[in-house]
């Protein structure tokens, strides 16, 4: 999805738009900008040395100071990057910063557009822009088709080795200790309990009992929670049914069980299921029409109890396949 503040400064740098991208050749860079979720990014892809990388960091900090939507002017993975929170007026620093970077850029010796960032050699017109999406994470390269190929084969290889390999907690200290060496060791045991989920095997040792029964005492619990409230307020206790989900949550929380993809089923059912429970403690009093919307309204509620849960089996979903590549146009 691309607004009009971005479409409008893609036509003037006469930059072309494509899936929701802005990319093209302005001037001798390989331009490219998106926008999502609250920020808008402009990147450009080019064969920067690391030396020279590491020379105009400095200018580019400076000029971070410079703009208070900048959230950062990085290069990230070899692509120089600098994305903007979005708030009414941002268009304009966008537009006053994208040009003072490439001044920067001037001033040093930057490989043209045409030469491939992957593997240094000339495309003599016929690069290809692909829009790359990992993790949630987009990045817009121009480079040979096969070299963008071979990317996105090489970082898939690497994912699934990673998932097949998961790191020990030596190893990943470490590592954390090569990169960020005056950290000590305390804080990186914490970071590696938060990022690095414990083993499966381990978490089944210690969990108190499998992870649907507490489910389901949350449920039974939540649907005697709501049929009383059902005595006092009537109808409108399906307001409350958020409630059911927050229990059933809770409940499998409590048993220490993995959660997983199977977890998140059995939470979300679980919650659903406490509703009709509800409901069937209170079918002797209730219409049929109104019988009805209490289990329909409930239910949907109901899930706003547990949409971390729901939110979390998506994202999951999404994260699975790793890195994709769109291909965008041709350069004309
Ligand atoms: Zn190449």
């Amino acid at each position: 999805m691309l607004f009009y503040g971005l479409r409008k400064f893609a036509r003037e740098l006469g930059l072309e738009v494509q899936s929701g991208v802005v990319c093209g050749i302005y001037e001798r860079y390989a331009v490219s900008m998106w926008e999502g979720n609250g920020y808008k990014t402009f990147s450009i892809s080019a064969k920067f040395e690391e030396e020279l990388c590491n020379k105009m960091e400095i200018e580019l900090m400076d000029l971070e100071g410079n703009y208070r939507r900048v959230v950062y002017i990085r290069f990230i993975e070899g692509v120089l990057e600098a994305r903007f929170l979005d708030n009414p007026g941002t268009m304009k620093q966008f537009r006053n910063c994208f040009f003072d970077v490439l001044s920067v850029l001037d001033g040093y010796e930057i490989p043209d557009a045409d030469i491939c960032p992957k593997c240094g050699l000339p495309m003599y017109g016929q690069g290809v822009w692909s829009l790359f999406k990992i993790y949630g994470r987009k990045s817009c390269l121009y480079t040979h088709e096969h070299c963008a190929a071979a990317m996105e084969r090489e970082v898939n290889r690497q994912i699934e080795w990673d998932r097949q390999h998961p790191m020990s907690k030596e190893e990943f200290i470490e590592a954390m200790m090569e990169i960020h060496g005056d950290e000590s060791l305390e804080e990186i045991e914490k970071l590696y309990e938060e990022i690095e989920e414990p083993d499966t095997e381990q978490r089944r040792m210690q969990r108190r009992l499998p992870g649907w029964v507490g489910a389901l005492c949350g449920s039974v619990l939540g649907a005697f929670i709501l049929a009383a409230a059902h005595g006092f307020l009537g109808l409108a206790a399906i307001y409350f049914s958020w409630l059911c989900g927050e229990l059933v949550g809770a409940g499998y929380k409590w048993t220490k069980d993995v959660r997983g993809k199977k977890g998140s089923i059995i939470i979300i059912v679980m919650t659903i299921f406490s509703v009709f429970l509800a409901a069937g403690f209170r079918v002797m009093e209730m219409q049929k029409r109104d019988y009805l919307v209490y289990i329909v309204g409930g239910s949907l509620i109901s899930l706003i109890g547990v949409a971390d849960v729901i939110i979390g089996l998506f994202m999951a979903k999404r994260d699975d396949k790793g890195m994709q590549r769109k291909r965008l146009q041709k350069r004309k």
